[in-house]
Parts: structure tokens; C-alpha cells; sequence
């Protein structure tokens, strides 16, 4: 299926370390037209049509989706009517501008569930994580009494290595059971708070240690990666950021007209041009066709890829990462250390532990 990601204006009030968006793209407080919007939607019918897909789903994103107005949206799901595009729909928000206004709009397009973004250290408020904590969960209360689910989205900096017990805990304490570990990409930029590839997988097998503890306690937690990782390691099937067909599935709009097909390239690379172009020029242009063919002849398959039991469906994973040689202190950009880990506690004593736990995550059908 084709995912749009439509980003109604990249201006956002929330300023976190890090954004994968220059603040110069942040601070730009430019709405996507309505005339501009219509070329967005003929482009996602063209282009899903031109792939033989017949259902999309759209992502609303940004910046900060939320400080578009609801009419925007209204207007916008007329539009996407009035093209023939059907599918489903979903928005990724800080939650920060949350109105009651929204919650009938996220109610009838998206099932009432609403991604949001929640980061234990790079989100602050007047300079106060805490501060920021509090605001953010007075408008989780409010999303709440409007009767939504809200699903968190978690990006792992350095100040959460060793914290995931600590982490597990918090969002128990405030109503969150399941959640998704973001990977920090460090792609054009330079981050202070980046984790490496060996980092981030350290804290993934924190993070899968201490939900099957808590599992073995009957108490629920899960999370969206550590599944994917099951279902890869078990049945060798593609899914989140291993095998990703991100090049030709994904596409980003950005509010002027401008495309690409990952949000961390905005503003770091040549985009493939506007919706007001024809959709052959996008096809063809260059930076997308470098990006295509790069993919295509897997040219982050490192040498050591050829010799690792899963590269069938990894493929190599994000090739925004740096694809290292797993060793003691680097790991690759399949996070194979992490991988490994899963493998060793489905060869151990721990085995119907972990499967219990994918189960009751509803992914016992690949089981
Ligand atoms: S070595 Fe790493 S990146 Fe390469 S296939 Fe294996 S897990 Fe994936
Ligand atoms: S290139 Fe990497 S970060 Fe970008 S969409 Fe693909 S998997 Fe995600």
C-alpha cells in the first residue's frame, strides 16, 4: 500500500532536540493551499494507480499537524473524495495543540486513534522536561475524555540508554500499555543526544528483557518494534524498518508542493520536485532516481550482510543508516545484535515467555 505522508505546514511550537527538521523548516509557519492540496491528492491517485494500488494511506504530519484548523481538514478529506482516493487515515501529533474540535474529524478517519509523540528528555517547556510532562498529559486527559486512544511514539536518545525499566514504568503509570521505539536518524544533521547503531540495540534488548519480566508478572506491556523483530527472527517476514520498501512506498508533500519519500530527508536533500509538475518529471528525477536505484541494487548490503542468516528480510534495514560491521562495540543497520538477542531467548528456557508475549500482542498467526 502506498503511504502518503502529507505535512499540512512543517511549522511546529514544540522545538525538540531532536527533530529530524532544520529549525529554519520548522519556524516557517507556511500552510499547504487548498489549490496546492489538490495537486497532492492527483498526485497520490496517479501515482498509486501508476503501482497497480488501489487503496492509500494517508499520514498527516509534519511539523505539527494539529495547528492546521480543522476546516483545513474538512476540506481536505473533500478533496481527497472528490479524487477517488480511499484507504485509511492516521496523523502524528506532539498532542501540544490539541482541541476538542478535532476529536469527531480523528473519530470517523482514523478508528479514534491518534499517534503521538512522547520523548522523555528532548521535549521541554520553558527549558523543564517536567514541565512539559505536565502539559503534555493535560491534553492526553483531554484526548481521553474525548474518548480517543492514544498510541505513543518514542524516540531513544542517550539520556534513555539504561532507562527502559524506569520508561516501562512511566508510561504504565499513565495509561500508555503499548508503544513504538522510533529510531534516532542522524541524516544530514548532528545531533548531541544521537544514539549509535550498538546503542540503540542495547536499549532495544533493555527494553524486550524487562517487558518479558513484567510479562512474566502478568502484567501487560508491548511494543511495536520488539514484535516486528519476533516475526522476523521466527518467520523471516519484512516488517518496520527491516526490508522496508520505503522508496517506492512512501511519499512526503511538503506544504508548498515539493515531494520526496522519507521525512528525514526534508531540507537536507534535493527534493523530486512539485505536485505542480507532471508525474513522469517526478518519476525521473534525479535525486529520486538515485535514491530508487541505489535501493534497488542494494548498495547498503555490506559484505557482511551476504553471510547473515537475516538478510532475506532485513535487507539491510534503513539505508539512511550507517550500515556498520557488527563486532563488539558497532552493530549494523539491521540492529543484528538486537536480533540476536531475540534469537537466544527463542533457543532458551524463555522461549514460550516470548512467545506468550508476541501472542497476546495479537501477532500469534505468525506463530
Ligand atoms: S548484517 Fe545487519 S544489516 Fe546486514 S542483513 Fe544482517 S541484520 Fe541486516
Ligand atoms: S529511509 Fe529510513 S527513515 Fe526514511 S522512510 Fe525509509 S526506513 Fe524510514
Amino acid at each position: 500500500m502506498i503511504t502518503a505522508y502529507i505535512k499540512p505546514t512543517n511549522f511546529c511550537n514544540v522545538g525538540c532536540s531532536h527533530c529530524y527538521l532544520p529549525e529554519f523548516v520548522r519556524a516557517n509557519r507556511t500552510m499547504m493551499s487548498m489549490e496546492t492540496f489538490r495537486k497532492v491528492s492527483d498526485r497520490i491517485k496517479n501515482y498509486a494507480d501508476q503501482y497497480g494500488e488501489g487503496e492509500v494511506h494517508v499520514l498527516w504530519h509534519g511539523g505539527e499537524p494539529l495547528l492546521v484548523p480543522m476546516e483545513w481538514y474538512d476540506h481536505a478529506n473533500k478533496v481527497l473524495q472528490e479524487t477517488g482516493i480511499t484507504g485509511s487515515q492516521s496523523m502524528q501529533t506532539s498532542l501540544v495543540p490539541y482541541r476538542s474540535e478535532y476529536a469527531s474529524f480523528i473519530k470517523e478517519k482514523m478508528g479514534g486513534r491518534l499517534g503521538v509523540s512522547y520523548d522523555f528528555s528532548s521535549r521541554k517547556l520553558n527549558g523543564s522536561s517536567e514541565a512539559y510532562t505536565d502539559m503534555f498529559m493535560s491534553k492526553v486527559d483531554m484526548a481521553r475524555a474525548d474518548g480517543l486512544v492514544l498510541g505513543v511514539t518514542m524516540t531513544v536518545t542517550k539520556n534513555e540508554l539504561g532507562r527502559a525499566s524506569e520508561i516501562i514504568d512511566w508510561y504504565l503509570v499513565h495509561g500508555f500499555s503499548t508503544i513504538k521505539i522510533e529510531r534516532y536518524t542522524q541524516h544530514g544533521m548532528v545531533y548531541q543526544d544521537w544514539v549509535t547503531n550498538m546503542e540503540h540495540s542495547m536499549f532495544m534488548v533493555d527494553l524486550i528483557e524487562n517487558i518479558l519480566a513484567l510479562h512474566e508478572k502478568n502484567i501487560y506491556f508491548s511494543e511495536g518494534v520488539t514484535l516486528s523483530a519476533i516475526r522476523g527472527v521466527m518467520q523471516g517476514i519484512s516488517g518496520d524498518r527491516w526490508g522496508t520498501s520505503c522508496v517506492t512506498d512512501f511519499l512526503v508533500f511538503e506544504p508548498d508542493g515539493e515531494t520526496s519519500n522519507c521525512t528525514d530527508r526534508t531540507g537536507k536533500e534535493a527534493s523530486f520536485g512539485s505536485v505542480y509538475q507532471p508525474l513522469k518529471m517526478m518519476m525521473e528525477n534525479e535525486t529520486r532516481s538515485k535514491i530508487v536505484s541505489s535501493h534497488m541494487s542494494g548498495e547498503n548490503i555490506k559484505d557482511h550482510c551476504f553471510s547473515c542468516e537475516y538478510l532475506s528480510w532485513c535487507k539491510s534495514g534503513c539505508p539512511l543508516q550507517v550500515n556498520e560491521v557488527p563486532s563488539e562495540r558497532t552493530d549494523c543497520s539491521g540492529h543484528k545484535y538486537f536480533l540476536d538477542h531475540i534469537k537466544k531467548i527463542l533457543g532458551s528456557e524463555r522461549r514460550d515467555v516470548l512467545l506468550s508475549y508476541a501472542k497476546k500482542a495479537g501477532i500469534s498467526e505468525c506463530l
